[in-house]
């Protein structure tokens, strides 16, 4: 659908409300503005130029008016095009735009003498979640500088022997204003941009030194201590490389770290093949977490050969009153069994889970039960 204009057309004006933006197939487009109630011109605009689009974006009255300045042939483009992609748009990039334009919008009326204060304007709530979004993150880089970061480890449980066999690596912040952020805020912030790379660093080098004050304090067998390794690290070259060589700086035998992968939508399951394979080179084990939940895929089961796969805590939970959700878990523990992979049942919180997974054969449980997340100094202290 195209619209075809003569000179002297208006094309919209301003204070009109906005409905779509236009492309500038052919002909040239004036844009103007009243002035203490004189028009003044802004610009022309030629073929290629967007014009409208601005007003579409925030959906506020047009603060400027447009006219074809001869034979003019223009695309519509619908308000919904343009909102649909911007709400897809990562929130931060979207509130800065809002930001800018509202500057630009607050200049304009100055320059019109229309309004003289920008403070008038109000934050929209999309700006205000994005600016509340770089300010977590600003914290949270300057946390990881300033020792702000903190690792727990919670305890997976040998269920035939009753034995404690090794650690989960928890990430911990307490926020100076806000106390304890959830590492499910703070992980998947982290995730949206690289800042997991150094936070994943910090975890992994902390671990290790859990490790080897559990091996120095005599813990018997010696535990393994698993850390999470998320989608975004995984993509970052060199981190298999780089883990091993902590171990070994350490020197720490190699199968005392362990990797859990969290499936996700971002996973690249070739890029997950070869991690693998790398970490088995070198004699480090490779965990499938949250199996269950999301996106588990059968398929990725017979193509990858993860070592070990954690059952996501929503089946445990379920399993004690569901009998669908047993079934499930249970087919879990014989799948494991059948592709030599270790099953961890995570969530364990009462003596009736741990029975059920100790009939079931099930390797391992982690759980409150077993264990909350702790620090290495109330765990050392403990032992
Ligand atoms: P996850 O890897 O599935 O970790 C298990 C979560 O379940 C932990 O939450 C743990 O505290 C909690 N949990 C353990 N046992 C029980 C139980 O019996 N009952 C209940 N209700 N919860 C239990 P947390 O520490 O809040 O961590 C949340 C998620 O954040 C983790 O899920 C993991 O995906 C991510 N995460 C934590 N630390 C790191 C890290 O260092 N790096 C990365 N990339 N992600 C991390
Ligand atoms: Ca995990
Ligand atoms: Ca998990
Ligand atoms: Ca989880």
């Amino acid at each position: 659908m195209r619209i075809h204009l003569q000179a002297g057309d208006v094309i919209f004006s301003e204070g009109d409300a906005p409905t779509t933006a236009f492309l500038i197939e052919s002909g040239e487009v004036e844009i103007s503005a009243t002035q203490h109630g004189q028009r003044i011109v802004l610009s022309h605009l030629s073929p290629g130029d967007l014009l409208g689009e601005m007003a579409v974006i925030d959906d506020a009255p047009r603060t400027a008016t447009a006219i074809a300045l001869g034979d003019c042939m223009l695309f519509p483009i619908d308000r919904a095009q343009i909102t649909e992609r911007l709400s897809k748009t990562d929130p931060i990039i979207r509130s800065l735009m809002e930001g800018q334009l509202k500057r630009y919008r607050g200049a304009l009326a100055a320059m019109q003498g229309k309004r003289d204060k920008l403070s008038e304007i109000s934050e929209t709530p999309s700006e205000q979640l994005g600016i509340g979004k770089i300010r977590l993150e600003t914290h949270l880089r300057e946390a990881l500088v300033n020792d702000g970061l903190d690792v727990r480890y919670q305890p997976l449980l040998h269920v035939a022997s009753g034995r404690i066999a090794g650690y989960e690596a928890l990430v911990r912040w307490t926020h100076p204003e806000r106390g304890a952020i959830s590492p499910m805020e703070f992980v998947a912030l982290a995730e949206e941009t690289s800042l997991i790379v150094p936070i994943g660093e910090y975890v992994f080098d902390t671990a290790c030194k859990a490790v080897t004050r559990f091996i120095d304090s005599g813990a018997d067998p010696k535990p393994f201590i698993a850390v999470n390794v998320s989608a975004r690290q995984l993509g970052h070259p060199g981190l298999i490389e780089r883990i091993v060589a902590r171990v070994d700086a350490a020197g720490l035998p190699r199968g005392s770290l362990k990797i859990e992968i969290t499936e996700s939508q971002a996973l690249n399951y070739g890029l997950v093949a070869d991690v693998i394979e790398l970490c088995h080179r070198h004699g480090i084990k490779v965990a499938l977490d949250d199996f269950g939940t999301g996106y588990s895929h059968l398929s990725h089961m017979h193509r990858l050969a993860f070592d070990t796969i954690k059952v996501d805590q929503a089946f445990s939970r379920a399993m004690v009153d569901d009998p669908r959700s047993l079934a499930i878990v249970e087919a879990i523990v014989h799948m494991g069994k059948a592709l030599g992979t270790e099953v961890v049942v995570e969530g364990i919180e009462t003596e009736e889970m741990l029975a059920i997974l100790r009939r079931l054969g099930c390797d391992y449980a982690q759980g409150y039960l077993i264990g909350k997340p702790q620090t290495l100094d109330e765990l050392l202290g403990a032992a």
